[in-house]
């Protein structure tokens, strides 16, 4: 029913040395390989892991992308791993807008849109995130917060960069908190999205456009999550630590 693609990103965050990372990788690449999924499926790694997570995973199977870039190009920025260095570690996609980096980085929407641009120009797909606080949810806020993220940093694009887009809607209140948005309230919120995509890059480019629900997804509520008409997937993050979980949730395609 749903022809744009599907996809199952997992998120590791900062909880895992290089050799327990690269192990994760090819306990995935090795499970995912004997038995296909029945969509796209990323892990996004720390920058350490990307090189040697690159040298153990076929990409047609399992794509890698990265947790964040610099929002400058090169030079004197110490500390700092560029759109460039993650894209020549054969990664293909990077994690932009994560609620964490927005809220104890301080990432702007000014910061967000220069990372886009990088990101998009060295030639990796982004998966931007966006959502709301808890607050701004009791207020009945969700739907402008979200529309002044993506406008804020991604609704400046062109029709061309836009097919380079995966967006994420990540409640902030269910990350990592073990409360998931219902089913329903995820897909009102999808819907939503796709909605202002459409009035922004027209109907046929919102019908194209793969939107991820992520915020404690796991084996258990995915499938009922995925069977809503505007969720294309998820953006896993606990449940992506271990095989069988992450595995458990892309098989809700099945
Ligand atoms: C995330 O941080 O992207 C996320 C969805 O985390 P968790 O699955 O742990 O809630």
């Amino acid at each position: 029913k749903k022809m744009r693609k599907k996809i199952v990103a997992g998120n590791w965050k900062m909880n895992m040395n290089l050799q327990d990372g690269v192990a994760l990788a090819k306990e995935i690449n090795e499970t995912l390989k004997a038995d296909k999924p029945n969509c796209g499926v990323i892990i996004c790694t720390p920058f350490i892991h990307l090189a040697s997570v690159a040298q153990v995973l076929d990409q047609n199977v399992v794509a890698l992308g990265a947790e964040n870039c610099a929002d400058k190009e090169k030079g004197a920025y110490t500390g700092e791993v560029s759109a460039e260095m993650v894209k020549s570690t054969g990664a293909q996609y990077v994690i932009l807008g994560h609620s964490e980096r927005r809220q104890y980085y301080h990432e702007t929407a000014e910061i967000l849109k220069d990372k886009v641009q990088l990101a998009l120009k060295n030639g990796l797909k982004v998966i931007f995130c966006c959502g709301e606080t808890l607050e701004e949810r009791e207020a009945n806020k969700q739907n402008e917060v979200v529309k002044a993220e993506l406008d804020g940093s991604v609704f400046n694009l062109s029709a061309e960069e836009w097919k380079n887009i995966v967006l994420a809607y990540e409640p902030i209140w269910a990350i990592g908190t073990g409360k998931t948005a219902t089913a329903d309230q995820a897909e009102e919120m999808l819907a939503y999205i796709r909605s202002i995509v459409a009035d922004k890059y027209g109907k046929e480019a919102a019908d194209d456009t793969t939107i991820l629900y992520g915020g404690s997804c796991k084996p258990g509520n995915a499938p009922e999550l995925f069977a809503k008409p505007d969720i294309d997937g998820g953006l896993i993050g606990g449940a992506s630590l271990k095989a069988a979980d992450f595995k458990g949730i892309i098989d809700a395609w099945k």
